[in-house]
């Protein structure tokens, strides 16, 4: 805790509030990618902090949210098959597929369906029960893909045969650009992903001015970075020369994390994927190489299977992920939908908008007009 206090110092903090709430100029709207930071800028209070011509938009930046209803669909059937050992991040469990049902409908129905903390464990599953296949549900974005690629180089050399990896991988600079090509929010500046861009690295982003002329800051997850990262992008936006910013230099490198990018570029190569609320993206997943394909789920085990999708046509879970709207103008947000009633993957995920919303609560409290003194 140490360490971080001085991140969350109210004094430092103070004084960037005032330098931000000193802006002029027209209004701005600002988009946190990642769910963590949605979850941080929440449980901190800093919209509240914000002068009201500078809005902060959630974008897609949660794993479990993005992860379609066609791979939900796919990861069921998976757990369906007789004797299979299916092992998942916690969060994905709740998640509807068609019909409303979930991983933990059909645990109760049946299926063995096992929670684990990292791929580590689900690889000790396999040794324990070599007699039965293991399927690790493998979502995430590049922070967690280079542990995967590990779990099969770790299952190659022991001469694991049933451990099987359902790739659900997805890569986050190609979801941003979506956003920005489908041109339905308009976004003076972006926040860059923390935790992924310790591994991709800053330069990861430069695309965002160079193609866009967007303005991007990678920031970490205490309030001071946050609102670092806000200062740094109103910064570019009065000097109308958008560029790029780390501050997050503790943890993020330019060139980011060469050894995980090269471990998950050994094990796996960009492939198409299907991201809810933005559809299918090229080059923005992440599929087994040749090499290593003896370990797909998706190959081993239903090669022509076609999952029927029938969503929840009322819930806005996908213009939530692009910024279109905000959680509370889904009508069933708070009346139906809740973290007890999920509807959608945006309240079931920890990192989801719908349930940072929800938990903090504080979304209604007035914004500041600008130049009001703190
Ligand atoms: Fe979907 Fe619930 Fe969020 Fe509405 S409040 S968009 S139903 S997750």
């Amino acid at each position: 805790m140490e360490i971080l206090s001085s991140f969350r110092d109210p004094a430092l903090s103070r004084r960037l509030v005032k330098i931000i709430r000193s802006y002029e100029g027209k209004p701005l709207n600002f988009m946190e990618f990642c769910g963590t930071h949605t979850h941080a800028v929440f449980k901190y209070g800093i919209r509240q902090l914000l002068p009201e011509d500078i809005k902060m938009l959630s974008g897609p930046g949660c794993p479990v949210c993005v992860t379609d209803s066609r791979d939900i669909n796919l990861s069921l059937s998976l757990a369906r098959i007789s004797g299979v050992i299916i092992t998942t991040f916690g969060d994905l469990l709740k998640v509807p597929g068609s019909g409303g049902k979930s991983l933990q409908t059909a645990k109760a129905e049946g299926a063995d369906i096992r929670i684990v903390y990292s791929t580590l464990d689900a690889l000790k599953i396999a040794r324990e029960n070599k007699e039965r296949p293991i399927i690790f549900l493998g979502i995430g974005f590049e922070t967690t893909t280079p542990t995967v690629s590990a779990a099969i180089l770790q299952a190659e050399k022991e001469g694991l045969e049933n451990f099987f990896i359902f790739s659900m991988h997805k890569l986050t600079p190609p979801a941003t650009r979506a956003i920005l090509n489908l041109g339905e929010v308009h976004l003076d500046g972006i926040i860059g992903p923390g935790h992924v861009s310790t591994v991709i690295g800053s330069k990861a982003w430069e695309f965002l001015p160079l193609e866009y002329g967007v303005p991007f800051v990678v920031a970490g997850f205490e309030p001071f970075d946050i609102l670092l990262g806000i200062e740094k992008l109103v910064e570019q936006c009065i000097e109308g020369r958008p560029r790029g910013a780390n501050a997050y230099m503790r943890s993020v490198k330019k060139e980011g994390n060469p050894s995980a990018i090269k471990i998950m570029y050994d094990v796996f190569e960009t492939s198409p994927a299907l991201w809810r609320g933005l559809g299918e993206i090229p080059g923005s997943g992440l599929k087994l190489k040749d090499k290593y394909s003896h370990y797909d789920a998706f190959l081993k085990f239903m090669p022509t299977f076609k999952a029927e999708i029938e969503d929840n046509l009322n819930c806005r879970c996908g213009e939530v992920l692009r910024g279109v709207i905000d959680p509370p103008q889904c009508q069933l947000f708070k009346k139906v939908c809740s973290p007890d009633n999920p509807l959608g993957p945006c309240m079931v995920s920890s990192e989801g908008a719908c349930s940072a919303y929800y938990l903090y609560g504080n979304y209604d409290l007035p914004t500041f007009p600008p130049h009001t003194p703190l």
